[in-house]
């Protein structure tokens, strides 16, 4: 007999379920309203044109699209990633099976056991499991209306951190986004004590207001690798996404990416891009901006009216989610439980901290509520939080 746990390499130790994935199981009765998962809105999938795409892929470059295909990335996807960048050329990017394998590969790339990544607290909890793998430390950085505190960046950085991880643009999960002057202080901090960044930009093309802000990337990009996603903007089933840093940067990550899956699906690459040609994707994208946007506009007005005092929440200009903090004496673990039972789901804060804090926020999703969802999701979710009689 064989001992499969005794034999477990000892990094496994650190691998955790999502906790989301776990709350998501619970929503799967019928009668819960979920704000819990991230999902981008299947509706908006544009099944149609990628069908089409892949009739004329198959049509066109049978052969070639379904042979096995460079590690690097389909050479025509690469310069339609590069274009969207400005002074990026095609041979900075990297085709990657999501983002979350570019956090995956950066990972094992740059950090050892013991090396320290300062994070946002609250941050992402799927880089968080990337990391983890790697047997990492991590230095939490404070948060505000305008992202990561520069402030506080620096007192980690005086700590030691290898790399730093930052969500820019309508961050997961608090949907705030960096500021100008903020943007100009990372940089110029990292540059100061010589530490890489991660900017993971899942979110950038769905802005509802205001101007794009400029890239890290663009501001620095002799320090950032960068990584963008098919994910939000067409379909995440796809599993593809791009990497783009300096070359002596890509160089192991490229190597790590053969060795981890030789290359990204080559037929998937063909589809994307054929879906992605003559300004279609541009166009869709306007069209999931103005979605979101409503859902967004429909929540935030759904919190306005159903929490009393002492609740604080997010406005995001963009993206999926709005981060709630509640008021002292509440714990949005345990009362996540009673939401559950009172028909609507949400993230408890704590998924999205590497160290056990959180039980004062929580997150919502508004990316696949209908209009009535949100508006009896919200009121069951201020009763609960309110202390009052679930509708
Ligand atoms: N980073 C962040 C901040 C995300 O929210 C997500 C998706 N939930 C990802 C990365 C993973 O994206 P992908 O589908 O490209 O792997």
């Amino acid at each position: 007999m064989v001992n499969w746990s005794e034999l477990a390499a000892g990094r496994t130790a650190r691998l955790k379920p999502s906790a989301i994935r776990e709350i998501l199981k619970l929503t799967q009765r019928g009668d819960v309203i979920s704000f819990a998962g991230g999902l981008p809105a299947p509706e908006l999938f544009p099944v149609n044109a990628i069908r089409s795409a892949a009739e004329r892929v198959l049509r066109d470059h049978g052969s070639a699209a379904l042979q096995y295909s460079t590690t690097e990335g389909h050479p025509p996807l690469r310069e339609w990633v590069a274009s969207r960048y400005a002074g990026v050329g095609a041979e900075a990017v990297q085709i990657v099976s999501g983002s979350q394998q570019g956090l995956d590969l950066v990972a094992k790339c740059y950090l050892d056991p013991g090396d320290a990544v300062a994070v946002a607290a609250p941050t992402y909890p799927g880089a968080l499991r990337a990391f983890d793998a790697y047997e990492v430390r991590y230095r939490e950085v404070e948060i505000d209306d305008d992202g990561l505190v520069p402030a506080s960046l620096q007192h980690a950085l005086d700590d030691g951190v290898k790399l730093i991880y930052v969500i820019a643009n309508f961050d997961n999960p608090t949907g705030v986004s960096l500021s100008l002057p903020r943007r100009h202080a990372v940089v110029d901090l990292a540059r100061r004590y010589g530490v890489p960044i991660f900017e993971d930009n899942p979110y950038g093309d769905l802005r509802f207001e205001g101007h794009d802000l400029p890239h890290l990337l663009d501001l620095a990009p002799e320090l950032v690798i960068h990584a963008g996603t098919f994910s939000k903007i067409m379909v995440p089933g796809f599993r593809l996404a791009w990497l783009v840093a300096p070359a002596e940067a890509m160089e192991p990550i490229r190597k790590a990416k053969q060795a981890a899956d030789l290359h990204t699906s080559t037929f998937v690459q063909y589809v994307a891009l054929e879906v992605a040609r003559d300004g279609f994707l541009d166009e869709r994208v306007t069209v999931v901006r103005e979605h979101y946007r409503g859902r967004r506009d429909l929540m935030l007005g759904a919190l306005e009216r159903c929490l009393g005092e002492g609740f604080r929440w997010t406005r995001p200009a963009g993206g999926m989610f709005v981060w709630i903090s509640v008021p002292d004496g509440l714990d949005t673990t345990v009362l996540a439980k009673d939401a559950v039972q009172a028909g609507v789901a949400y993230v408890p804060g704590e998924a999205f901290y590497g160290t056990g804090r959180g039980t004062d926020g929580l997150r919502l999703s508004y990316s696949v509520a209908t209009p009535e969802q949100i508006d009896s999701g919200i009121a069951r979710l201020a009763a609960i939080l309110n202390g009052t009689t679930p509708p």
